[in-house]
């Protein structure tokens, strides 16, 4: 059976702009699982926790970051 992945998008998210990105350890932790990273490479990875690469313009991955942070599975993908 093939899989299927199911992507919740909070509506109301859509339209700010995102000027950073971090991971929040204050409540749970990162699982490593790299769901961010194959969602968003080109802001995310994972070499062991999550790591946000420097010098990316995060407007242009507005969506995807929003996606990686809705679906990571511990929360701890924050932006403002
Ligand atoms: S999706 Fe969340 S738990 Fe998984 S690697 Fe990314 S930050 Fe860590």
């Amino acid at each position: 059976m093939d899989e299927v992945r199911l992507y919740i998008i909070n509506f109301k998210s859509i339209g700010m702009s995102i000027n950073d990105v971090w991971l929040d350890e204050s409540e749970n932790e990162c699982l490593c699982c790299g769901g961010c990273a194959a969602i968003c490479p080109q802001v995310f990875e994972v070499p062991g926790k999550m790591l946000v690469k420097e010098d990316v313009d995060f407007c242009q991955f507005e969506l995807a970051i929003k996606l990686a942070a809705e679906n990571c599975p511990t929360e701890v993908i924050k932006f403002d």
